[in-house]
């Protein structure tokens, strides 16, 4: 078992004059043999909160569980967890053998012979077997980074804390790796937490997402209900890529007023919006903007500044007064800088935001089912 609970975790640094608070009253709950990504900006207070969880912290106010234990105040090794590290820290005078084993040998009692076919076992899985006589400094970095797996998942913990183990790694083998990381997790059932400030990694390899900034929690929930169902307009602006794009608007009866245009709504939302600010924030995804004729309702008339090419996709970059806005298209599309076009934001696709608080007003409409999940 490994279920995981932080219980108004807080951490407060104490740096001379000011105190910064990393982690605020965080409340969050990992189920047995889920994997949680905790993303946000640099700063966000993610490698604080795994470094509670393993030990290495110590926590101003709250509660560590595991499985219903109390391990607050425990020391790393009483905590049955194993961290891998963005810089994998190997013990560079150890061969690849030792440092996997090396966890073995001071925790457990097991012969060497019994370690070393763990050892060999471990190696086997992640295809490094060949490489276990050779010292770290003779390895790659995707190589070093699976002996700092290695070293982890022969202890066969109950938890997996990962600070950003793949930043340190180029574009194509961090896509292998994170795709192995999510395999060998799922094979081994262990609880992980995973600590990136990169959404794609947050969207592709979490069953869930905790979304932080300035220390605290925005929004937990599953990728699909981060990228749908956004609590906030923080969530909404930092899951998704290219961004989502962002318009003050004030609503007069069924028209959203913009500096620039204007945006008829439906009865559908109008109803929607009763009680809510009238100074609210239009979100739109790149991929959601429509390219329409001019006589459509709520065309709005730009021009191309930029085209950038992906293959499938085609990213668009147009002003609207003196603010640059994405749409993303299909790559086929005839369109280069300077053309004149008429953009649409279709009004099931629209989130708005009370533009004060930031908060959720009304999302865009889904067909699967990405309610948002409530935490017990
Ligand atoms: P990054 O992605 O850049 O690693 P992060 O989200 O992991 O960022 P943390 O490293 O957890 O952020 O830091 C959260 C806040 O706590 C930051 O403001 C940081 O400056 C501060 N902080 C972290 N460690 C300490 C420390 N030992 N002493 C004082 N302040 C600290």
């Amino acid at each position: 078992m490994g279920r995981l609970e932080l219980n108004d975790l807080m951490k407060v640094f104490d740096s001379g004059d000011n105190e910064i608070v990393a982690v605020d009253n965080l409340d969050i709950t990992v189920d047995d043999g889920e994997f949680l990504v905790l993303v946000g900006p640099s700063g966000c207070g993610k490698s604080t909160t795994l470094r509670c969880i393993a030990g290495l912290e110590t926590v101003s106010s709250g509660q560590i569980l595991l499985d219903d234990r109390e391990i607050t105040h425990l020391k790393p090794k009483e905590r049955d967890m194993a961290m891998v590290f963005q810089n994998y820290a190997l013990y560079p005078h150890m061969s690849v053998r030792k440092n996997i084993g090396y966890g073995l040998k001071i925790t457990t009692d097991l012969s060497k012979d019994e370690i070393n076919s763990r050892v060999e076992e471990t190696a086997k899985l992640l295809e490094i077997g060949d490489l276990l006589d050779k010292k770290p400094s003779e390895l790659s970095g995707g190589q070093q980074q699976r002996v700092a797996l290695g070293r982890a998942i022969i202890r066969e913990p109950e938890v997996f804390l990962m600070d950003e183990p793949l930043s340190n790694l180029d574009a194509k083998l961090r896509t292998t790796m994170r795709t192995e990381i999510q395999q060998l997790q799922q094979e081994m059932g262990v609880t992980t937490c995973y600590v990136t400030h990169d959404q794609t990694e947050a969207m592709t390899m979490g069953d869930y997402i905790a979304v932080l900034n300035d220390g605290q929690l925005q929004q937990l929930g599953t990728p699909l209900e981060c990228y749908h169902k956004p609590q906030n307009r923080f969530v909404a602006g930092f899951i998704g890529s290219p961004s989502m794009n962002f318009f003050t608007v004030e609503r007069k009866g069924n028209v959203l007023e913009h500096d620039i245009f204007t945006y008829q709504i439906s009865s559908e939302t109008v109803d929607i919006l009763a009680g809510a600010s009238e100074r609210l924030t239009l979100g739109v995804r790149p991929e959601h903007i429509a390219i329409v004729d001019s006589d459509v309702e709520n065309a709005i008339r730009t021009e191309v500044k930029v085209v950038e090419p992906m293959g499938e996709l085609s990213y668009l970059y147009f002003t609207i007064g003196s603010e640059t806005y994405t749409a993303s298209v299909n790559g086929e599309m005839r369109v280069t800088a300077g053309d004149v076009i008429n953009v649409e934001f279709p009004e099931e696709k629209v989130h708005l935001f009370d533009d004060e608080t930031g908060d959720a007003v009304k999302n865009s409409e889904t067909t699967e089912n990405v309610e948002p999940t409530t935490q017990t």
